[in-house]
């Protein structure tokens, strides 16, 4: 698909056109909510469930609602074919069990979303698969891996730290060891990083929940590959039960057409308000790697298209009270429970999103104490200024 010169927002809102059924295509893919399908025979039921013959089976195994969006996630990630899931950590789950047997090693970045260290701490061992974090550089990852590891599993821009893997050293080493790479794309989305450009990378991964939904209003996962690999999570997902609603499909598909439209207005209110915090004296240190001194400012600026994300975190004077006072006192950007949609939502990392993490890990993984995440959302910029300054101003 590398051919295929059209822009991501043309890519967004064209491709996730359904089959023609009727005479006139809907322009609004329909929601198919049914859990079931009719056949004209058993010998039908049997030809498509047996895939002797295109068609659905059940809503466990997706329906014309999830062919429409599994279209249009694999064009913006140009890869072959796309599955959809109940949740992020339903398509990790499915992802890395298919990837990864008992007796088997599985190389993690360091700082890795709270719940995925959760599934790999809690979960993992249970099922004979041992984990190693490593720092998301090239020589740290190739140091992990052993003869018996897996896969590698890597955030391409690390929530809450925001410091940039490097992503194509990773996939390149990944390529020559013959170890298959998952990227966690979510933070970046395929707006910023379309990681299957780089050989190495097996299959992409996103939290639909996040900036591919964007309205804060559904839970869903994705991956996205090559053919082979997708079919074996296609089958696995049906069998684990893990494949996305018909309702949260259809959110993520009426979502993910605004994307760049969200994402270009949502990095740049983010650069500005990093920009703003960064010169504020309250203000102690910001991570945001659209910020010239940060370490992996060079990086980002390589690896991602048209900004730095839409994600930022900083510390406060004061120390942990000082960016709990702050957060108090906001009233556009709100203390929530997420990222990734319009509405801006702050939150403290150490207590909430990473608390799985043990204190010591978590410090090393570079999630301090006084650290506080802001998701800067699409509002005019001047009302969010103007609430952090007035935040920042209490004393
Ligand atoms: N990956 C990252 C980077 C995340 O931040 C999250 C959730 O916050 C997930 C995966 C899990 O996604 P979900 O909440 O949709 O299960």
């Amino acid at each position: 698909m590398d051919d295929d010169e059209r822009g991501f927002s043309t890519r967004a809102i064209h491709d996730a056109d359904l089959p023609r059924e009727i005479g006139e295509q809907p322009l609004a893919p329909p929601i198919y909510l049914t859990a079931d399908y009719l056949y004209e025979g058993l010998e039908h039921y049997a030809d498509v469930i047996n895939e002797r013959r295109p068609g659905y089976v059940y809503g466990r195994y997706g329906g014309p609602t999830h062919v429409a969006l599994h279209k249009v996630l694999a064009s913006l990630d140009d890869a072959e074919a796309a599955w959809s899931f109940a949740s992020g950590m339903a398509a990790l789950h499915t992802a890395l069990t298919m990837l990864a047997r008992a007796g088997q090693h599985l190389v993690v970045n360091r700082t890795v979303y709270g719940g995925t260290y959760a599934l790999l701490t809690s979960v993992f061992p249970g099922y004979g698969i041992e984990v190693t974090f490593a720092e998301p550089e090239a020589d740290e990852i190739g140091a992990a891996i052993r003869d018996n590891t897996a896969a590698v599993l890597v955030e391409t821009l690390a929530n809450p730290t925001f410091r940039v893997a490097d992503v194509e050293g990773i996939a390149a080493l990944c390529a020559e060891r013959n170890v298959p790479l998952v990227v966690d794309n979510t933070v970046a989305s395929p707006y910023l990083l379309r990681p299957l450009r780089f050989p190495g990378v097996s299959l992409v991964m996103h939290s639909t929940s996040k900036y591919i939904g964007g309205h804060s209003d559904l839970i869903g996962g994705s991956v996205a590959g090559p053919r082979s690999l997708v079919d074996g999570l296609r089958h696995l997902s049906m069998e684990q039960g893990t494949t996305a609603g018909a309702f949260d499909a259809w959110l993520a598909l009426r979502g993910v057409q605004t994307l760049g439209l969200r994402m270009a207005r949502q990095c740049a209110n983010a650069l500005e308000l990093a920009t703003f915090l960064a010169a504020h004296d309250r203000v102690e240190r910001v991570h945001y790697s659209g910020l010239p001194n940060h370490p992996d400012h060079d990086r980002a600026g390589e690896l991602f298209r048209d900004g730095y994300g839409a994600m930022l975190a900083f510390e406060a004077a004061g120390g942990y009270e000082g960016g709990v006072a702050i957060c108090d006192a906001l009233r556009v950007a709100r203390v929530g429970s997420s990222f990734g949609g319009v509405r801006s939502e702050v939150t403290h990392p150490a207590s909430t999103s990473h608390r799985q993490f043990p204190p010591e890990e978590r410090r090393a993984a570079g999630i301090g104490d006084a650290l506080i995440r802001v998701s800067v959302g699409a509002e005019d910029m001047g009302d969010l200024i103007a609430d952090f300054d007035q935040a920042l101003g209490k004393p």
